[in-house]
């Protein structure tokens, strides 16, 4: 049984590996709380510049393709424009570099809720395993928002601290609250559907997938169409 989290942010800072995974992972509940009144930026930590399928497309030309359908996806979904950093697709590591761009990002936006992938989740079912660029990046941004990153003794020259009050993070195989994405289900359609590089130009079946696994989502808690996170909140000043 997962809780139903019904909150109307202010600010809402999303940080995925690639240029797609924000609008996969947490599209409903970004365009939902755009919708309300949330400032959302999303942030890609990498250009996604090795996605796609197509050896004939350079690592620039794809890169920027990808900026083009994310800039698409999230003025479909009512967010800021996107902000893509330029660590190496694939080669993502969760080092101090990544933890300090995160940090900065964090201090710089002051976000009421912090978004990124869980990186404990590896293994789903026996057929498919985590990117671990998603893992890589999850641990960064799990690592800048607790202890110590974000005391008022570390990194300093980026600003003072933010204590994020609510960490969620999608891709979870232990969830612990739902979003009921209802209202904002064909705006994450939609977003999809901009990523054509991902799924094409003859994509219908996409909204035959967002919509079964959003039912699949909202079995356990009871709603039509769901998102689901794991959640941890921070109380308390930064230490
Ligand atoms: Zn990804």
């Amino acid at each position: 049984m997962s809780d139903l989290l019904k909150i109307n942010p202010g600010r809402v800072l999303a940080v995925f590996a690639h240029p797609d995974c924000a609008i996969v992972n947490c599209g409903g509940a970004l365009a939902l709380w755009a919708a309300g009144g949330a400032e959302v930026t999303v942030v890609s930590c990498s250009r996604g510049e090795r996605g796609g399928g197509d050896p004939e497309i350079d690592d620039d030309e794809m890169a920027a393709r990808r900026r083009e359908e994310l800039s698409e996806s999230l003025a479909i979904l009512g967010a800021r424009p996107p902000i893509i950093l330029d660590y190496p697709d694939g080669e993502l590591e969760n080092t101090l570099g990544l933890r300090r761009s995160v940090v900065g990002l964090i201090r710089a936006h002051r976000p009421e809720v912090l978004i990124s992938h869980d990186p404990t989740a590896v293994f789903y079912g026996d057929r498919y395993i985590s990117h671990p660029d998603h893992r890589a990046v999850g641990w960064a941004v799990v690592d800048s928002a607790g202890s110590p990153s974000a005391g008022v003794r570390y990194h300093p020259e980026l600003g003072s601290p933010h204590r994020v009050p609510l960490l969620l993070l999608a891709g979870s195989l232990d969830p612990g609250v739902t979003v009921d994405i209802g209202p904002a289900v064909g705006a994450k359609v939609a977003a999809i559907r901009a990523q054509v590089s991902h799924v094409g130009t003859e994509a219908e079946w996409v909204d035959d997938m967002v919509r079964a696994r959003a039912e699949q989502s909202g079995e356990s808690s009871g709603v039509a169409l769901a998102e689901l996170f794991r959640a941890v909140r921070f109380d308390g000043p930064a230490d």
